[in-house]
């Protein structure tokens, strides 16, 4: 087995790629020396590469699992979830999350969840054909299998949390989960960014039953609580280091402004969300995986654009459409 090849940022911060089956191919996470033990923030997704990566990391730092005192997840994504059932099992730790998220684990990944169903009544009435919505169940229920065993948590209800030996804001985030949570070190300068914001890719932003009826609008205002702090390097949890941060953001919010524009010149008649989502995402064949996150993203900007006016909703037969508001008051 290869070693992990994860980095030392500081005296006390190790950032560690764990392997996920995506095409983002790693989660960092990142793990912090304390005086009395460590501290983790983020798990991974559960399968055995991943298992793999963690071992050998606790091999090579010579980390004895029950030495690992507490565990905090940004979010409910089963990229950073998934493992905290068997690290908990492993380490004896505390598993802390926003209360939002919690919530939102437990309906999504719980043991009688019915999201997966819930989903695909939405994506019926949002246009999507029967075959693709049976496919988009199926797919989230496989997805499950490896967000288990499910942890006990613990509601992280601190403003503050001490992760290798300095203190961090708990900086609530909602967007691309509705209880994303970031880690922000004022003295450094430095914050654990999460998915909030990430170099290149841009996070997604989706609508999900049981979640924000406007994600995008918190994710805006999310955007702009990290812009007014003063961050010198972002860590997040996938991709690269973010030095120039405040570019970033500007280069995210453009991105969600042009694909405003371009689904409200898409809805000039009726269209449904599946057929929006066709014409933003024809550029490449999508997999059942790919359209369940593609729906969900035109869902949430849609739904910005109706909810600031811009675009009506009608029901018709079961089937929900779009248009452009030709009645909104100048
Ligand atoms: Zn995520
Ligand atoms: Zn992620």
């Amino acid at each position: 087995m290869s070693n992990t090849p994860f980095e030392k940022l500081t005296e006390n911060i190790y950032r560690i790629p764990i392997p996920v089956p995506f095409p983002m191919k790693y989660i960092y996470c990142y793990l912090f020396k304390e005086q009395d033990g460590w501290s983790l923030v983020d798990t991974g997704f559960n399968y055995p590469e991943a298992v793999n990566a963690w071992k050998n990391v606790f091999e090579q730092l010579r980390i004895q699992p029950e030495q690992i005192s507490a565990i905090y997840l940004t979010h409910f994504h089963p990229d950073h979830f998934g493992l905290a059932g068997w690290m908990q099992e492993l380490t004896g730790a505390l598993v802390y999350m926003s209360k939002v998220d919690i919530i939102m684990a437990e309906r999504v990944w719980g043991k009688n969840s019915q999201q997966s169903d819930a989903v695909g009544a939405i994506y019926r009435q949002n246009g999507v054909p029967e075959r693709l919505a049976e496919q988009i169940e199926e797919n989230m229920k496989k997805l499950s299998e490896h967000v288990q065993p499910f942890p006990s948590l613990t509601i992280l209800e601190e403003e503050e949390v001490r992760l290798g030996g300095m203190i961090w804001k708990v900086i609530s985030v909602p967007g691309h989960s509705d209880g994303m949570i970031n880690f922000y070190q004022p003295e450094k300068r430095i914050l654990l960014a999460a998915d909030h914001v990430l170099d290149k890719i841009t996070p997604n932003i989706s609508l999900w039953p049981g979640g924000s009826a406007n994600p995008l609008e918190d994710y805006f205002s999310s955007l702009n609580k990290v812009a007014a702090l003063n961050i010198r390097l972002a860590f997040p949890a996938h991709g690269k280091v973010i030095d120039e941060f405040s570019e970033r953001i500007l280069a995210i919010r453009r991105h969600h402004d042009k694909r405003l524009k371009q689904m409200f010149s898409l809805a000039l008649r009726d269209q449904t969300a599946y057929e929006i989502a066709g014409k933003v995402f024809s550029n490449k064949q999508l997999s059942p995986h790919q359209w369940r996150f593609a729906i969900a993203e035109t869902l949430a900007h849609l739904e910005y654009l109706v909810l600031n006016d811009e675009l009506m909703k009608t029901e018709r037969n079961g089937t929900i459409f779009y248009r452009q508001n030709t009645e909104k008051s100048a």
